[in-house]
């Protein structure tokens, strides 16, 4: 018996097009089977998008903000009613468990509740006298069609990073969603159709390289928003620049998490386990490597390793709920089983063994256990490649130092924590270490919504970063007005001084 398969529409000046040619598949991830199929896109299909989105930009830039905004208060009612359908589908193609579809849906909505004050985000600057009688206004203007490509661990949540805060400016959007995970996109999206956003404002399209291309060179697109791995989200920023488009890249990471002497054990522990098995670590903010300093490795490291042994690998689309769902593909848990191999054999010690996971009642989903790889030092291909799957490297440092100088010889620049009683310790750490997301007894520092996402070196290319208000700033363009008014004598008669 085949299962029927979940529709997977392009969305285009308002239109859900049906695609005539097989498209690559669509898993549930927790069970190994297919769900839908993602069409594969062409440059006709962009052309088609963006042509549309140009159309529909003309009224939307005109649309005054409050009621931009009015049409994003709806489909935030909207996202709200169906919070739970909408997590359902995001945990069914991707893998993760329902809290953390949950949050994966709150974050994005929170953007939305961002965007909602764009009346007020997009004011400009007056300053009157510049010189005499001279004044100076600075106001912002939408950039015109704006593109996004996404990744597949955040289904919901990236998707929204961009679009609300782009069409709130008054721009229009080419989203491309991750062939890996498209239906959660789609159900947002129709939302905010049923919202009343008109035609054209927003579109979908789907698809691999030959679609990316096309939109990240299109004339039309002003700017292109990205979020990947690191060699991609370069390829895009160097493309798209290159092509005269302001772009913003999010890319991989690896960060760490310091265990200071004198951290707190319990809370410590809990902190770590949701950091690297959070979302079975397929995030770009994971804690994927704790750097155990000094004495924790008496105190924290043996709690850790207990803890670890304790997390319950199942399927996520029912009840009861495991602690951690399935890997993306199966493509991706042999990757993150070879890079265990390839640690060990480089010589780093298992603690905690998820490789023979055996999960009865899913025999076929991707499932790879939380694993715990000790004695991991810089040089093995574990702790210079990002795993992107539940596997804690563990690093042993002296003092604060080595571990501060551990932490910034990576190459990526996302996120960094440290878990201390000492307030001084924690300013020294936050002061010195290289990157942009800054955790103090927190184990994934990801910004919300009012900040931005502040990745730094390999980890972000670009300038104005996503969320808050380096967001508005990137999807909009200052204009400068100087005026000056002259008299004219006879019949400028308003004030005194003419007559
Ligand atoms: P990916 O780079 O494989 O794919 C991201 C997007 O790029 C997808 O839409 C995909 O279709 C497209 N793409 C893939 N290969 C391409 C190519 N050769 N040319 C043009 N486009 C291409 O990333 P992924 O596996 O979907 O997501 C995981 C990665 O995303 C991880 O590295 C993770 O750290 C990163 N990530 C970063 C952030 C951040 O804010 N920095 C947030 C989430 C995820």
């Amino acid at each position: 018996m085949t299962t029927k398969l979940d529709p997977c529409p392009f969305y285009i000046g308002g239109e859900w097009l049906e695609a005539k040619a097989a498209g690559t598949p669509v898993f549930n991830p927790s069970v190994g089977e297919i769900i839908a199929e993602c069409p594969v896109g062409t440059a006709t299909d962009v052309n088609a998008a963006v042509e549309a989105a140009q159309a529909a930009f003309a009224d939307w830039m005109e649309t005054p903000p409050v009621e931009r905004a009015r049409v994003l208060f709806k489909f935030k009612l909207l996202l709200e009613e169906n919070f739970e359908d909408i997590v359902r589908c995001n945990t069914r193609e991707h893998g993760k468990t329902l809290a953390e579809s949950r949050g994966d849906v709150k974050r994005g909505m929170e953007v939305v509740e961002f965007a909602l004050g764009v009346p007020s985000l997009m004011m400009g600057e007056v300053l009157e006298n510049v010189a005499r009688g001279i004044d100076c206004e600075a106001i912002r203007q939408p950039l015109g069609v704006c593109a996004g490509i996404t990744p597949f661990n955040f289904p919901a949540m990236v998707p929204l990073w961009m679009y609300p805060i782009a069409i709130a400016c008054g721009n229009t959007f080419v989203l491309k969603p991750s062939e890996k995970v498209p239906l959660t996109a789609i159900k947002i999206a129709k939302l905010l159709e049923q919202a009343g956003l008109p035609k054209g404002v927003l579109n979908i399209v789907h698809g691999g390289r030959e679609v990316v291309d096309a939109l990240i060179t299109h004339p039309k697109v002003k700017a292109v928003s990205f979020v990947g791995s690191t060699p991609i989200a370069r390829y895009i920023y160097e493309t798209g620049t290159k092509h005269g488009k302001r772009v913003q890249g999010g890319g991989g990471a690896k960060n760490f998490v310091l265990l200071m002497p004198d951290a707190d054990v319990e809370n410590s522990t809990r902190g770590v386990i949701e950091a690297a098995f959070g979302c079975a670590g397929e995030r770009c903010m994971a804690g994927s490597t704790a750097v155990v300093v000094g004495s924790a490795e008496k105190t924290v490291l043996p709690a850790l390793i207990e803890a670890t042994r304790r997390i319950k690998v199942g399927p996520t689309d029912r009840e009861p709920q495991p602690d951690m769902g399935a890997l993306i593909t199966r493509q991706h848990r042999d990757r993150v089983l070879e890079l265990i191999a390839a640690g060990l054999k480089e010589g780093a010690k298992i603690h905690a063994d998820g490789r023979g996971v055996r999960v009865s009642e899913a025999p076929n989903g991707f499932y790879v256990g939380a694993t715990i790889l000790d004695q991991v030092h810089n040089g093995m291909t574990v702790a210079r490649e990002e795993i992107f799957g539940p596997v804690l490297n563990v690093m042993r440092m002296d003092d604060l130092d080595a571990a501060i100088e551990l932490a910034n010889s990576s190459s990526f620049g996302n996120g960094a924590s440290i878990f201390t009683r000492s307030g001084k310790v924690a300013r020294e750490f936050k002061h010195r270490v290289n990157c942009g997301m800054i955790g103090i007894n927190i184990g994934v520092p990801a910004s919300m919504a009012w900040f931005p996402f502040n990745g730094w070196n390999d980890s972000f290319f670009g300038d104005l970063h996503m969320q808050g208000k380096e967001g508005v700033q990137f999807f909009t363009q200052q204009k400068v007005t100087t005026s000056r008014w002259f008299s004219y004598g006879e019949g400028d008669i308003w004030h005194r001084e003419a007559k």
